[in-house]
Formats: structure tokens, sequence, C-alpha cells
């Protein structure tokens, strides 16, 4: 199959086919040099290579098929998007392209040029018809998190149709109950798109479905982190599998995610590293690595460095927690529920945010990391100013970090690999020192 097997429905929704093909093929091929160039790749990495090749094709066509039957299907670029209601009305939610640099010179046409690239990818998407999710949405969900996003959302609707939650920047009792208005909000304008109002069994049935997709993800997390040792899978492939959590259908993902898992644990029993004894363990903290962002795993993979983590919303910021379905016999109680679940995200966008810091701090000691790399996208004011206190504690625990701040361009790539390698040096030399000294005691 592929992408060009499917230009007639990629036409009928609006896609700019050839544009559109020729950033596949570009896509793709990129793909493939950096992940199915990579050694000793868990077989079960084979069903997400597949769904890469179809990722604007075969599944495109499934997300149409259920807009034929009036099932909502819903573009996001934020994990506040309540996917358990749309999952609950047989939708589909899905995160939208948003991480190229591909499309950027058409946004900076009607959005000014210093602000993040994530904004500036996907809009400029929206302009180039590039996007088959976007064109494929009812309507992008959005949110009121940075400033940028929230004025961009009134340019973008002017293409297509958008709605935007607001959400509270702070988490006092006044501002936790304007969000739960926001959610029942939400589902009315989902229940607006099928004709049907949404019952309380079908929202648990799709929020049972998504608790499990993120437990799968849980799993992955584990395993990819939490033996010291043993690194069963890369951590590009560990954020690419991540990253397909926001397109593939929740149902077959947490199944293929769970495979990817047996086999990992065989790997762990059998002590099968991707890395070789010693490699440096690092966390990445900061904002989203929307695909085909790959650019630090890859410079980091290629140093001498494992990253293990990332305390990111395409991570574990968006898998932490599950929505606790125990003892829920309304509809108000599910909302509560739902709004505990998104208002323990620990974004940058409130204030104070404490949480994070501690998150962050225990995360490091937990998967016995060896550094953490502070990401951050360009003109990302809520990570970037954040990262003041992060730091700071992190230099209080002593725990070695690195920040970066870059845009989706290809020209840093070097000057950001010369930084990590320099970094990882340290490290190394570190952890030989600790060693010699521990030998001497
Ligand atoms: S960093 Fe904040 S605004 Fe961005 S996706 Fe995550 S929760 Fe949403
Ligand atoms: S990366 Fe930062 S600036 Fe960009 S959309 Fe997310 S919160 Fe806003």
């Amino acid at each position: 199959m592929g992408v060009h097997e499917h230009r007639s429905l990629l036409k009928d929704i609006g896609v700019d086919v050839e544009r559109h093909a020729k950033m596949m093929e570009m896509g793709l091929e990129s793909y493939k040099n950096q992940f199915m160039t990579q050694k000793n790749r868990p077989e079960a990495m084979k069903y997400f290579d597949w769904f890469m090749s179809e990722i604007q094709g075969q599944r495109i066509a499934e997300i149409n098929e259920l807009r034929k039957k009036k099932r909502p299907s819903i573009g996001a670029f934020c994990i506040f998007v309540p996917e358990e209601i749309i999952v609950g009305a047989g939708g589909a939610c899905f995160g939208l392209c948003g991480g190229s640099p591909a499309t950027i010179a058409d946004a900076e046409t009607e959005l000014p040029r210093n602000i993040c690239p994530l904004i500036k990818s996907a809009h400029g998407f929206k302009l180039q018809k590039t996007c088959a999710y976007t064109q494929s949405s009812d309507f992008i969900y959005g949110e009121t998190t940075c400033e940028a996003k929230k004025k961009t959302w009134e340019i973008l609707n002017k293409h297509h149709p958008v709605k935007v939650m607001n959400i509270p920047h702070m988490k006092r009792e006044k501002d936790l109950k304007l969000w739960k208005e926001e959610l029942v909000e939400f589902k009315e304008h989902i229940e607006s798109i099928t004709g049907e109002k949404l019952s309380l069994e079908e929202m648990k049935k799709g929020t049972k479905i998504v608790n499990e997709k993120r437990e799968a993800l849980q799993r992955l997390d584990r395993l990819r982190s939490m033996n010291k040792d043993i690194i069963p899978i890369s951590g590009k492939d560990g954020l690419f599998v991540t990253q397909m959590g926001f397109l593939d259908d929740p149902v077959r993902y947490t199944q293929k995610v769970n495979e990817l898992c047996d086999e990992l644990e065989k790997r762990v029993e059998n002590k099968i590293s991707v890395f070789e004894e010693d490699t440096p363990r690092l966390i990445v903290l900061g904002t989203p690595f929307a695909p085909p962002n790959w650019k630090l795993h890859t410079a980091v993979e290629t140093s001498g460095g494992a990253i293990i983590n990332e305390e990111s919303c395409i991570g574990h910021r968006y898998y932490k927690d599950n929505v606790n379905l125990d003892e829920v016999t309304t509809e108000d109680e599910l909302m509560q529920k739902l709004l505990d679940k998104y208002s323990a995200v620990d974004c940058a966008c409130f204030t104070p945010n404490a949480p994070r810091i501690d998150k962050i701090l225990k995360m490091y000691k937990d998967r016995q990391a060896d550094g953490v790399i502070y990401y951050t996208l360009s003109f990302c004011h809520t990570y970037n100013v954040e990262a003041h206190l992060v730091t700071q504690a992190l230099e209080k625990e002593g725990i070695a970090c690195l920040v970066i701040e870059s845009d989706y361009s290809p020209e840093d790539a070097g000057q950001i690999k010369t930084r990590v390698e320099a970094f990882l040096e340290s490290i190394n030399f570190k952890k030989k020192a600790t060693s010699f000294k521990k030998k001497q005691n």
C-alpha cells in the first residue's frame, strides 16, 4: 500500500497531493536513514516501520471511514485534549503534523517569525494542505496554554474550524471549576458532531481504552529506563513508538506496544542491550518532540549516549497518570476524574509548577541516570523561563545538565552534536573518577 494508493482519498479531503507526495518521500527517506540503519533493533519495531510507511495512507483511510459513520475526528497539538471523550464517541483523536521545517516559510506569511517552530510548522501544514490528518479533522482542538498558540487559533480558524478550550494557568479551586465546565462543553461539542447523546458507559469505555494505552506506554518506559545495565531499545525507537501513539488506533497500538514490551522483557532477561555497558544514560526534559523532530536523539545516540526517557508531552508527561474509574457512577463524577488526571499534568504553562521539579528529581534517581538535557524549542517562553528553576534544583543535587534551545532547521545539528559530545565526555570523566575513588576506598 502506501501514500500513492490513497491519492484519490487524499485529493478528496483537500490535500495538495503532489506537494504532499514529495514531503512524504523526504520523510520516509529520513526515517530509513535514521531508524532502519540502527543495529540490533527489536523485531517488534517492524510494526512501527510499517505504520510509518502508512502514516498518511492506511491510517488516513481508517480515519475517513470513521468520519463516514459520523464518528468525530479531532486533531490536536496538546495533551490536554480529552481524548477519552472522543474515543468514547467511537471517533479518532490524533496529533497534527507540527515537527517539520518544510512548512515554516509558508506560515511566516501570516505569523511572525519570532514564535516557536511547532506553531509555525503546524500552521504552515494547513496553509500548504500537506497534512492529511489536519485535512481529515472535523475541528482542530486548540487550548490557551501559551500566548503564541492562543492567538494563532484565531488566524488558523480562518482556514479550518478550531474549538478552543480555556485551560487555566493556575490550579486553584476556582480555576479547576472553570476547567471542569470546559470539559463538559467539549463533550457537548463532540455530541454536536455525532448528533447523538454520549452516554456515561460510552465515555467510561473510551476512558478504559485510553487508560490501557497509557499503561502500555508506562510499561515501555519502565523497560527502557529502569534496568541499570540493560537498555533493550534505543531512545530514538522509544521516542518514535511514543510519537505514533498520537496517531494510531488506540486499541491496535496498545496491543503492538505490549508485544514490543514482551520482547523487551525477554531482552532484559537475556541481558541484550542495544548500547554498550557504561553508556551514559540521559533523560531529556522540556518541550514536546513532534515528529519528525528526531534531531536531538540522533545527536545523542550517534555520540555515545543513550536517551532512556523523555520528560516531555511526547513522553512521560503524556502517559504518567491514568483516569481512576473506581466508583464512577455519574457523568459528573467522571468529569471530576478526568479533571483530576488532566490537572496533574505539569506543563510549564502553570504557575507555580513545583511538582514538575520534584518529578524530575525523582525520575533521575529512580532511573539511575547520569545526566539530563533540558531541551526547548526557540521562543517557547514557558519552558525556557522555567529552565532557570529546574536547572537550579538540578545543580543543588549535583546533577549534570546541558541546556539546548533549538528549532527545526538542520543548521545547528553539527553544533548540537559538538555540545552533546563534550557533555558526554564530562559525564564519562566523572564516572571514571567515581569508580576510581570507590576502588581506592
Ligand atoms: S507542553 Fe503544555 S501546552 Fe505543550 S503539549 Fe504539553 S501540556 Fe500542551
Ligand atoms: S512549544 Fe512552547 S511556545 Fe511552542 S506551542 Fe508549546 S508551549 Fe507554546
